[in-house]
């Protein structure tokens, strides 16, 4: 999904929100006690040592080991699958047809579920999320009314079921909300027993439909988007048994992997395009287009199947009468959406992998889109292609951008995306959706319990595809990336604020206005400071492409996930999630005091940890003659005391100024007391301590004067 405020806006509401915590905290910071803004003396010393931060929580410190789940043959303590891990297979054959005129889809599936679980099943729990657009669905009343996932303007939908029925057998189906119970005729056996069930359903098309689907209205006609749109068997598994959460709008959705064969009857003039491959081009397309789509199928290059000036006429499809069937096939995915529409303009190109397979990546948008999208193929091969090269192979045979009425959304094997003009815009949706193939189409994550593993590990993800597409350096000066959000000012003040939640909360738990910031650029952030400034590039790849490479068509939890880094890296890492991941809570590193007077060719650097937060230190030494050193400290000083004493060799050189964190990628609270200057000696007696100080100048974080 995409986080829907703009990134400039973003970057606005944040400043906004900022001023008037500035306020805030600074009249409180006055009232508690004024004295203690800027550290100076032995009493404020002794002080900070009695007061210590991190401060000790029940029975531990930020540092002792998480309370994880015990490790077992399934989920093993180095957080990989173990030789006993199981999970379900659904496979679904299904047959739709789309009615244009009363703009509803009347479908029957066939499921095949396979129980790997070590237990029998006597019921199972299914999907029905078409009835959050019912108006008096519980996420139509959830949902602040006019937001993103609202069911607006009041629509009234909802599924309808026909028949749920094992051969001549019905089957109980008991709705409640956005989930069904199916109590079974037999229980299904463990351990690879499998039970079948034919469904029927149908459905009017919402015009908005949560962002995730939906109609857009174009000058040629209609883009019918279609998601989340069919009786989905929920997911079971060793952690939750079945995962029945509701779908209320901003969780989006957690399923087993299956197979789907799935045919699609549209009128003729409309392409469709959907999850999987086309298996019978022949008899849906014109003979040109045919030849164009083969063309496709081994070019770089954009080829056009269906131009703009095709649409409307004979050209635009097979020629002959009524409605055409189309035909497509899927494995190993979970879920399947497609889109239909007469407006649509096709083009495709594809992309070899290393294997020698290829995908076919295609666009499908209106002529109002073409100022953007006649690049769409382009940037979404090098989307994928960058992601292939930098964690795991792209796994799947097609890709296919959709522009419609949905802002930003993602499912296997096809996205959707809305951005007429702006054609970088575009490439950024389309990068964060594409990416999403990865997180959690392929790393199949829950998305209604850990939005932060999907949203968060894809921001991070396309960053880096953003760098690459742009030039622009990872780490240029400040990082992570000022244009998009998630720098270490606006994550300062982010995790200073009291009431801002912690980022690991169920996706319809977090705050609207926080969803953005936690579960996409906060969890960004944390992953690239991560990789960037506490391990480095060298130790992390290895253990994240071992996460991914591990879990690929598997689903891990936060435990696996944190184990599976701790031990890929070898790092004990319970500081970083809990600093980052678990807690909302700030970081104020701060120079304390230089003393050149305790022996030659030394100097005592004092430091201080004022907040919960803990982190590694770099220090910038400038000595009088122009030279400067960097002197780092491992976050293991922060292990007892949050007053720390570092002697530094510095020979006959004599320091001018030190610099805590000089190149400002910390989401440091305070920088005001980031610095510190030798005093301008008045005469050659004078102590170099003597009225040393910290230095107020370059501070653009000093809102915060935290005590
Ligand atoms: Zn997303």
């Amino acid at each position: 999904m995409r986080h829907f405020i703009h990134h400039r806006f973003c970057l606005s509401l944040v400043t906004m929100a900022l001023l008037g915590f500035v306020v805030l905290v600074a009249v409180q910071s006055t009232r508690a006690n004024p004295g203690l803004a800027i550290v100076q003396d032995d009493q404020r010393d002794q002080e900070l040592l009695r007061s210590r931060y991190p401060a000790a929580r029940a029975d531990k410190t930020i540092f002792s080991p998480l309370d994880l789940p015990t490790p077992n043959r399934m989920r093993t303590a180095s957080g990989l699958p173990g030789e006993d891990y199981w999970q379900q297979q659904v496979d679904y054959r299904i047959e739709v047809s789309l009615d244009v005129e009363i703009e509803s889809v009347t479908a029957t599936a066939h499921v095949t579920y396979t129980n790997n679980s070590p237990q029998d099943l006597p019921y199972l729990w299914i999907s029905l999320e078409q009835n959050l657009f019912r108006p008096d669905s519980d996420g139509s009343r959830f949902a602040p009314p006019g937001s993103r996932f609202d069911n607006r303007p009041g629509f009234e939908g909802g599924i309808d079921i026909g028949y749920v029925r094992t051969g001549d057998t019905n089957l109980k189906l008991a709705i409640h909300d956005t989930v069904g119970r199916i109590d079974l005729a037999e229980p299904v056996r463990a351990k690879g027993g499998t039970t079948e069930f034919d469904i029927s359903w149908s459905f009017r098309i919402p015009d908005y439909g949560a962002d995730r689907m939906g109609i857009r209205r174009c000058e040629q006609g209609n883009i019918y988007q279609l998601a989340q749109w069919f009786p989905a068997v929920c997911k079971f598994d060793d952690v939750h048994g079945w995962n029945t959460l509701p779908y209320l709008g901003q969780g989006e959705f957690f399923t087993d992997f299956g197979s789907y064969d799935v045919k699609i009857t549209a009128p003729r003039g409309h392409v469709v395009c959907a999850t999987g491959v086309l298996r019978n081009a022949e008899e849906v397309l014109s003979e040109k287009q045919l030849r164009r789509l083969i063309q496709a199928n081994t070019s770089r290059q954009t080829v056009m199947i269906r131009s703009a000036r095709e649409i409307g006429t004979e050209a635009a499809a097979k020629p002959g009468e009524g409605p055409l069937t189309w035909h497509f096939q899927a494995d190993k995915v979970r879920t399947f959406a497609w889109t239909s529409s007469d407006a649509t303009i096709w083009d495709a190109a594809s992309v070899i992998q290393e294997d020698g397979k290829t995908t076919l990546v295609q666009s499908v948008y209106p002529t109002e889109s073409r100022t953007a999208w006649r690049e769409s193929t382009q940037m979404l091969k090098h989307s994928i292609e960058h992601y292939n090269k930098k964690w795991f192979p792209y796994p799947y045979p097609t890709a296919t951008n959709v522009s419609g009425i949905v802002g930003g959304m993602e499912y296997p094997m096809i996205i959707f995306c809305m951005e007429d003009t702006d054609p970088e815009g575009l490439h950024m949706v389309t990068s964060h959706e594409i990416g999403h193939n990865w997180f959690p189409m392929v790393v199949n994550t829950d998305e209604r319990r850990a939005a932060w593993m999907d949203e968060g590990f894809n921001t991070f993800m396309n960053s880096y595809d953003r760098y690459d597409i742009y030039e622009a350096e990872v780490n240029g000066g400040e990082m992570p990336d000022e244009d998009t959000g998630f720098n270490a000012r606006n994550m300062a003040r982010l995790m200073s604020r009291p009431n801002v939640q912690p980022l690991a909360l169920p996706a319809d738990q977090i705050h609207p206005d926080w969803l953005g910031m936690l579960a996409y650029y906060k969890t960004a952030t944390a992953m690239q400071m991560l990789r960037e400034v506490v391990l480095g590039p060298d130790r992390f790849d290895p253990a994240f492409r071992e996460y991914i490479r591990a879990w690929a068509f598997k689903s891990p939890q936060p435990a696996d996930f944190f184990r599976c880094m701790e031990n890929g890296t070898g790092t004990e890492l319970a500081w970083y999630w809990r600093g980052w991941f678990l807690e909302n809570i700030p970081l104020d590193q701060a120079i304390v005091d230089v003393d050149q007077s305790i022996a030659s060719g030394l100097a005592r650097i004092t430091i201080a940890n004022h907040r919960e937060m803990v982190m590694p230190v770099s220090l910038e030494i400038e000595f009088t003659n122009g030279e400067t050193l960097e002197h780092k400290l491992p976050v293991h000083v922060w292990y007892y005391t949050n007053l720390w004493t570092a002697d530094v060799e510095i020979g006959d050189r004599t320091i001018q100024q030190v610099v805590i964190d000089p190149n400002r990628v910390m989401p440091d609270l305070n920088r005001r007391n980031n610095k510190w200057t030798a005093p301008k000696k008045k005469d050659a007696a004078a102590g170099p301590d003597d009225g040393s100080k910290q230095d107020g100048d370059g501070n653009d974080n000093g809102d915060g004067n935290s005590p």
